[in-house]
């Protein structure tokens, strides 16, 4: 349930972190309800906007923290990691919703933009998002007087449906995608969310938003066209991804955790046995998405350096995760299969969460850099 006065108790200086941990058992709770009813998790959203966490990663100059915007500097990398992850836990679906609304307000401070707007959709407890993927022809725009139209359609759009100004990217004729902050209200756009079938994530409201000639202001356009695919904010930025995925694998080992106590089977040694590599796999992603998340901050650092380095981490913490399921599945046995149990939840929406854009790809770009280079990062 939403709690309307949470703002007011949560006291001046307390860091976003701490401000998450007063509503993370309750996103916890209502995981379930999200998941069984394939449903936007309007409750959770609100009561991130209640804890202030929605304006909290806006710039300074417009009412927030900078949480997001300077995750250029180590140690606020340090803390969005923290938060991300902790949403994550609490929510891998929540903690997606809130990576996108980040990265939008990263891409507009960035490249620059209407801030303003992203603001006031914050202040009124509204996520923004980042609409690339598309199949096929994609989503086309076309210059006009004052600004441009778009045609076309984009593909697994989370929060389609619930979000009023995500940050779309389109097609221009000559140059590379454009970005602009669509308002949805704008006539000539339909979102279908009947094709979010999904077996994890199911509340992520991932659906295809058809545009047809949708005209948008000169004024809501961010940066210029080729920004977004720019190194390296565009793939380097996957360690945001990779700390929110990290708080699913994190609450995945604790509930496996809990389960072989309640079993009694964390006396069985092939069970304990089982479970040190699962806490194994789960250090080695804590320490990598760590390191991955400050080096991909770090503005001395070459931007192929960053992007080989990310690319390794994506494709490695996978792996870890994968791992992770594996044991906690195992372990638990038929029990996590049936009937609504948040182990069998937290290891559907982490599987499906998983499958994030050319991993194999990213593997394969990590490798060519370090065969160049004799094999390892520099420290
Ligand atoms: C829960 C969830 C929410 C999402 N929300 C959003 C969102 O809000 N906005 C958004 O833009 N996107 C979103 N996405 C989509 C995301 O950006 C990717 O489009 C999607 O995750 C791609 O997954 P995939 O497994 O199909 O990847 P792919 O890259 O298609 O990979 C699938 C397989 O094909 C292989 N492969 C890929 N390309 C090639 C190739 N050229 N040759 C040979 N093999 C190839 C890969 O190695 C892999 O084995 C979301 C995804 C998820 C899971």
């Amino acid at each position: 349930m939403v709690n309307v006065h949470l703002q007011a108790r949560v006291p001046d200086g307390v860091d976003a972190v701490a401000a998450f941990a007063l509503i993370a058992p309750e996103i916890f709770a209502d995981a379930d309800t999200v998941d069984r009813l394939g449903a936007f998790p309007a409750d959770a959203i609100a009561s991130l906007a209640a804890a202030g966490l929605l304006t909290r990663p806006l710039p300074r100059a417009h009412g927030g923290e900078a949480l997001a915007v300077a995750a250029e500097a180590t140690e606020a990398a340090d803390c969005l990691g923290a938060l991300l992850t902790a949403i994550g836990a609490a929510s891998l679906t929540v903690g997606r919703l809130f990576e996108g609304h980040c990265n939008a307000i990263l891409l507009v401070d960035r490249y620059g933009g209407p801030m303003a707007t992203l603001a006031a959709e914050a202040s009124a407890g509204r996520i923004s998002g980042v609409w690339n993927a598309e199949r096929g022809a994609g989503l086309q725009a076309r210059r006009c007087s004052d600004g441009w139209r778009l045609t076309g359609r984009k593909v697994h759009c989370s929060g389609a449906g619930s979000i009023r100004r995500p940050l779309v990217t389109a097609q221009t004729p000559d140059d590379g995608p454009l970005m602009c902050l669509v308002d949805m209200a704008s006539a000539g756009i339909a979102v279908d969310l009947s094709v979010w079938q999904a077996a994890g994530m199911r509340g992520t409201a991932t659906g295809t938003v058809d545009f047809d000639d949708v005209f948008v202001a000169a004024d809501a356009v961010i940066g210029g066209p080729g920004d977004y695919y720019r190194a390296p904010l565009f793939a380097g930025g996957a360690w945001r991804v990779l700390a929110v995925q990290l708080g699913g694998l994190r609450q995945i080992l604790a509930l496996h955790a809990a389960q072989l106590t309640r079993s009694g089977r964390g006396a069985d040694a092939v069970s304990r046995h089982r479970f040190s590599a699962a806490a194994g796999a789960f250090e080695s992603a804590r320490l990598l998405v760590a390191e991955a998340g400050r080096r991909a901050t770090d503005a001395t650092a070459p931007p192929d350096a960053i992007v080989a380095y990310v690319d390794l981490a994506r494709g490695t913490f996978e792996t870890l995760a994968l791992l992770g399921v594996d044991a906690a599945r195992r372990n638990a046995g038929l029990a996590a299969f049936l009937g609504p149990d948040p182990l069998d939840r937290c290891c559907r929406d982490l599987e499906t969460y998983l499958r994030q854009p050319m991993l194999d790809a990213s593997r394969d770009n990590a490798a060519a850099y370090l065969l160049a280079r004799g094999g390892a990062f520099q420290p």
